[in-house]
């Protein structure tokens, strides 16, 4: 047999160091807990933030149902093959109005420079995405004049609400500033001062924390449909990424050049007119998007100076759309959901499957005619001729006739009817 071994005795000491440690753990969870009710409050961070960071985010305007159904049209009437009326359909044209080439522009912070700013863009005509921080700066003066900027076909993008910018950026940093605050906020913010159907756009305080896929999913959670990036500032990087088309990396989205002085932690500005307008050639020439990038600080606003003389030299050309950069790609996201079905005797059923709040876009059709175009209709009434020039907007409707070519810019979603 084993010999019980003895319980040993414990010593006073030992019960003093077990209390010891369960205070120190006591205090450390009280410190947590202030702490963390401390960041919850400053970054004012609330249970949603918990959905949006672990869960997928929805697609972004799509409809459920059947969108000939909802026209009131079945899968018969549809003649694909049918009598051909004098109208030929032939396609979705790349740009609006089958434009040759896009300027957009845009413009970040709230500053007291963008009253200055907007003026300048409306003396050419170039249409722009104004990124306002919708808590910072003199944003309250600003809001009426946002307003007005929208109905003449300027777009309000969200800068945040605060502006949230750190050098160097780190992921803890990240995980707070794109709080759903900063993100779905400043978008309520925009919707509450400025007559728009959506917020499409939005671009990263200081061009940071793009890299990160939870922030990108944060963004899309908030309906943003595309995110510009400022990349590598303190290289210079931010003054030539050279993107000359739509950028497929819609929340890392890129541009053709910035057109601004030295500002922020960058080396250099750019300011070389000669050398700016060399790159916007360039694009125009191979029918691609001009996309360029400023700040209102950081530009000078005498007429003979960069910036207006840029402006001037862009604008007002006839086979160009000059459109701001969310309503741009909501554009390309509905050419690609249009489809166009032939009905007979010259009528066509356009449709997609998206929410017009969100794509409001009007898409250009070009048909194919032999015969005299007397009226072009839709459910939603007469459509008016139109003649060349340069484009503007992104839902207005209008037809023109270029030789044996109809082209017809419209909304989806109804009948078109040529005669
Ligand atoms: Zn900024």
């Amino acid at each position: 047999m084993r010999a019980t071994p003895p319980t040993p005795m414990r010593a006073p000491h030992t019960h003093r160091r077990r209390g010891f440690i369960r205070l120190t753990v006591v205090l450390i969870l009280v410190a947590a807990a202030v702490g963390a009710g401390y960041i919850v409050r400053d970054k004012r961070l609330a249970p949603s933030d918990l959905q949006t960071w672990f869960s997928a985010p929805k697609p972004i305007g799509i409809r459920a149902g059947d969108a000939l159904e909802r026209l009131g049209i079945s899968p018969d009437d549809v003649q694909p093959h049918g009598p051909s009326a004098a109208v030929r359909f032939i396609g979705i044209t790349k740009y609006l109005n089958d434009s040759k080439a896009v300027v957009t522009h845009t413009a970040d912070d709230s500053s007291p420079k963008v009253p200055d700013t907007i003026a300048a863009l409306d003396r050419y005509d170039i249409k722009a995405t104004l990124f306002i921080s919708t808590q910072r700066g003199p944003v309250e003066e600003l809001w009426p004049l946002l307003a007005k900027a929208v109905k003449n076909g300027h777009e309000i993008g969200s800068h945040a609400r605060t502006h949230p910018c750190q050098f160097p950026s780190t992921r803890w940093f990240c995980t707070l500033a794109y709080s759903d605050d900063e993100l779905s906020g400043s978008r309520d913010d925009i919707l509450a001062h400025v007559g728009q159907s959506h917020v499409w756009s939005f671009a990263y305080p200081c061009g940071l924390c793009s890299e990160y896929p939870f922030v990108r999913d944060k963004l899309r959670h908030a309906g943003y449909l595309v995110a510009r990036i400022y990349p590598d500032e303190e290289h210079g990087g931010h003054l030539l990424p050279d993107m000359n088309t739509w950028d497929t990396h819609r929340y890392q989205a890129t541009y053709t050049q910035a057109v601004q002085n030295k500002g922020g932690i960058a080396p250099d500005g750019r300011t070389d007119v000669a050398e700016i307008n060399a790159k916007f050639d360039e694009v125009y020439q191979s029918g691609g998007i001009y996309n360029f990038l400023t700040h209102p600080n950081w530009l000078d606003f005498k007429e003979d100076a960069f910036y207006q003389r840029h402006l001037k030299y862009i604008s007002r050309r006839e086979d160009i759309w000059y459109v701001p950069m969310g309503p741009l790609y909501a554009y390309q996201t509905a050419t690609e959901h249009t489809k166009v079905h032939p009905l007979g005797q010259g009528r066509f059923a356009v449709v997609h499957v998206l929410d017009p709040g969100v794509f409001p876009n009007s898409v250009t059709l070009e048909f194919e005619i032999t015969a005299d175009v007397t009226q072009v209709k839709t459910a939603r009434g007469i459509i008016a001729a139109s003649p060349a020039g340069p484009t503007y907007g992104w839902d207005h409707e209008f037809y023109r006739i270029a030789g044996n070519r109809l082209l017809v810019t419209l909304q989806p979603n109804t009948v078109l009817e040529i005669r």
